[in-house]
């Protein structure tokens, strides 16, 4: 997602990139060529926030050969996700799918880490955007609420991912879970947050359009779609 502020143009999470986009002949890594179709010069981006580490999240941050994809941004990292992926000693806190992604965020950051700001939970991070603490998908998840006058939306990330599996079931974990008990206490917590304020949500792995409203249903919940929409 490319939020415009007004002031500043922000891409939230960056997709595999390009190398994976060429390597999967183009089975993913799309963003590219989307920012291309919405007329977005991928070096007039002025800050890539990202939620966490995954390489789906952020793997774009770099070409094949090492490049920079956002030459002139800023990027903004969770501290907490920062600490725990940049201390090797946490290799033994992973589980096994985390175990194998481990040393990737080392390499989207070597030789970039003054370019890298830390940011901390319940802070507004960019222009309108405030950062939510939801652990458990890895230590450092986070969601945000970016917020336009009285409108207010809900980006979720990674605190689930196929709406029609795992908001109908959010007991159900993903191997990419890092931590499922706590990604489960999480994810009860946030959708009960997006229920209470009747929020406008928005889902990374969500099917189009990726944006909807979550509804109660019994004890657990379900996506009401509503029209995409590129302002709020
Ligand atoms: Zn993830």
């Amino acid at each position: 997602m490319v939020i415009n502020t007004g002031s500043k143009l922000i891409l939230l999470d960056t997709g595999f990139g390009p190398g994976a986009f060429a390597a999967t002949k183009g089975a993913v890594g799309q963003l590219g060529n989307n920012m291309a179709g919405a007329g977005i010069d991928p070096k007039s981006i002025d800050i890539v926030l990202l939620s966490h580490f995954h390489i789906d999240h952020a793997g774009g941050l770099r070409t094949a050969d090492g490049g920079l994809v956002f030459p002139n941004a800023e990027i903004k990292v969770p501290a907490p996700e920062w600490a725990f992926w940049m201390d090797e000693s946490n290799i033994s806190r992973t589980n096994t799918y985390n175990k194998g992604h481990f040393p990737n965020p080392k390499k989207y950051f070597a030789g970039i880490e003054s370019k890298v700001t830390r940011y901390e939970w319940g802070k507004e991070v960019a222009p309108g955007i405030t950062s939510i603490a939801t652990p458990g998908h890895t230590p450092g998840h986070t969601s945000f609420a970016i917020a336009s006058g009285s409108a207010r939306i809900l980006a979720q990330c990674d605190v689930t991912n196929i709406p029609s599996l795992f908001l109908t079931h959010p007991d159900w974990q993903l191997m990419y879970d890092n931590d499922p008990q706590l990604a489960f206490a999480t994810r009860r917590k946030f959708f009960d947050m997006a229920v209470a304020e009747k929020a406008t949500v928005v889902g990374f792995h969500f099917p189009f359009p990726s944006v909807g409203h979550v509804e109660k249903a019994g004890s657990d919940y379900r996506l009401v779609p509503m029209p995409w929409n590129p302002s709020i």
